[in-house]
């Protein structure tokens, strides 16, 4: 089992996206990784095979790591081994992902991404994912996600950040677990509720299928025909 963190709101995000991989060590992994828009409003990638330890150390060297967005993740290797190219997160050109699943017709929809010119660096099935919403977006994050989920076959939770969205974490789920802290100007996205106590005890569990919108001005629901609902806050 993977660990899927996220996080937009006022503070250094990169403390945050560690400490909460910290937290999800627990579950096992071999990589980590984290992606956050830096003050350049572009993504940066930080990842490497081994512990959350050795990812801190990384992102220490970095000169400039200020940013108040992002996502992070622990991989538990299914598809391709463990290596710095295949740990999470994977990119297009305009999208980032971490996953937790299994894209069980991943090679069908690699093959049909290969036959339209896109080219891939990893052995990941969750590379496919992010090149095929760089694929189909449109401008609009929560028509690309509804239109991938509905051609992904397997599992998994989703958390996304679209170049053009700076601010914002988008997140899906089906089968995976991921929930969704919320707190005064600040919201994180979980693969369990410890890796964000540190920082709030409010929660909403995402349902199979749901698409969340994080921003620093509150989290939104839609369902998979994209009609907003509201869900029941859960306290720890
Ligand atoms: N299937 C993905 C991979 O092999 C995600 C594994 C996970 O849940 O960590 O990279």
């Amino acid at each position: 089992m993977c660990g899927i963190i996220g996080y937009t709101g006022p503070l250094e995000a990169d403390n945050i996206l560690l400490n909460g991989l910290a937290g999800l060590e627990y579950r096992g992994y071999d990589s980590a990784g984290i992606a956050y828009f830096g003050n350049d409003s572009k993504i940066h990638l930080i990842k490497t095979v081994g512990k959350v330890a050795a990812l801190k150390e990384l992102v220490k060297q970095e000169s400039d790591c200020s940013s108040h967005c992002g996502i992070g993740h622990t991989r538990w290797a299914t598809h391709g081994e463990p290596s710095d190219v295949n740990s999470h997160p994977h990119s297009g050109t305009r999208v980032t992902i971490v996953h937790n699943g299994i894209i069980e017709n991943y090679m069908e929809l690699k093959d049909f991404l290969i036959s339209k010119g896109r080219t891939f660096l990893s052995d990941t099935d969750t590379e496919v994912v992010a090149q095929l919403l760089d694929y189909k977006y449109n401008g609009n994050p929560l028509e690309t996600i509804d239109s991938v989920m509905a051609e992904l076959k397997g599992s998994f939770a989703l958390g996304i950040m679209f170049k053009d969205f700076p601010d914002r974490v988008f997140a899906v789920r089906r089968e995976s677990p991921l929930i969704v802290g919320v707190a005064e100007g600040e919201c994180f996205i979980a693969s369990d509720v410890p890796a964000i106590l540190q920082y709030t005890r409010d929660y909403y569990l995402l349902d199979h299928d749901e698409i969340v919108t994080l921003s620093p001005d509150g989290v939104s629901f839609v369902d998979e025909h994209l009609d907003p609902i509201e869900k029941e806050l859960q306290t720890a």
